[in-house]
């Protein structure tokens, strides 16, 4: 059985925590985390731009897209329900060089006591792990200044993204262990859309990240089929 507390399955974070010495290796089970990273940040930096801005990165790990955001200048902190992940994170930073505030605490333990802080909060391909999403995106939505942004990446649902991003990925291209993604907590944008707007958010953008199978690589653009960004703010 699962336990969760603070909106938090204990049995994702062990995912996690089990796999977390290989973070930074890029023909580890993160390959696909190293591989899109450079296509979110720029993302992530064309509609936010990152220098000098204050950023809280939800959901962490081991910090390859905070330490990214932080190498163009933002202000980092990086925060993970996961120990092992963060030990990772912090060692990697000093070998890096870089100021990264990072804390295990919950999205929704942060907003209650650092509400309108941030210029921009990150939330990438955590929201399929977490029991109740919509929370998590509220307190995104409580952690930005008025005009702050929110970004947040996850997986569709829908039979071609359980063919990629399950069947593919864990079973026959073996990218990720088997049983990374449960299907069932794929999330459609419109259900992110829903959710954020009961936030008081709206979205800005949606943009997709799709994979060639052939060529192996990722690219942006229309196809939301399977993963996706998208940037919000508040209404
Ligand atoms: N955002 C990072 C890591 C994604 S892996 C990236 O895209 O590169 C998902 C991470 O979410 C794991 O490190 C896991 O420990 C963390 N996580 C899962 N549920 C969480 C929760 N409720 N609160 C905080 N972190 C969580």
């Amino acid at each position: 059985m699962t336990a969760t507390t603070h909106n938090v399955d204990a049995d994702e974070i062990e995912k996690f925590e089990k796999l977390a010495s290989r973070w930074w290796d890029p023909n580890s089970e993160f390959k696909p985390l190293h591989d899109i990273n450079p296509l979110r940040l720029d993302y992530i930096d064309r509609l936010a731009p990152l220098k000098d801005r204050k950023v809280i990165d939800i959901g962490c790990g081991g910090g390859l897209l905070t330490e990214g955001m932080a190498k163009r200048g933002a202000q980092v902190i990086g925060i993970d329900m996961g120990k092992a992940p963060l030990t990772i994170a912090r060692l990697h930073q000093h070998e890096s060089g870089l100021d990264i505030d990072y804390r295990q605490i919950t999205a929704e333990q942060m907003a209650a006591t650092e509400s309108g802080s941030f210029d921009t909060v990150t939330c990438l391909e955590m929201l399929e792990h977490v029991p109740d999403p919509a929370a998590v995106i509220a307190a995104c939505a409580q952690l930005i200044k008025d005009d702050g942004r929110v970004f947040l990446s996850t997986i569709n649902r829908n039979p071609k993204a359980y063919l990629f991003a399950v069947v593919g990925a864990e079973y026959l291209l073996r990218l990720l262990p088997k049983g990374t993604h449960d299907y069932n907590k794929f999330i459609r944008p419109s259900e992110m859309e829903k959710w954020a707007r009961a936030a008081g958010l709206h979205m800005t953008d949606l943009t997709g990240m799709s994979y060639n199978p052939l060529t192996r690589e990722y690219k942006l653009g229309s196809d939301v089929s399977v993963n996706y960004l998208a940037c919000f703010r508040k209404t």
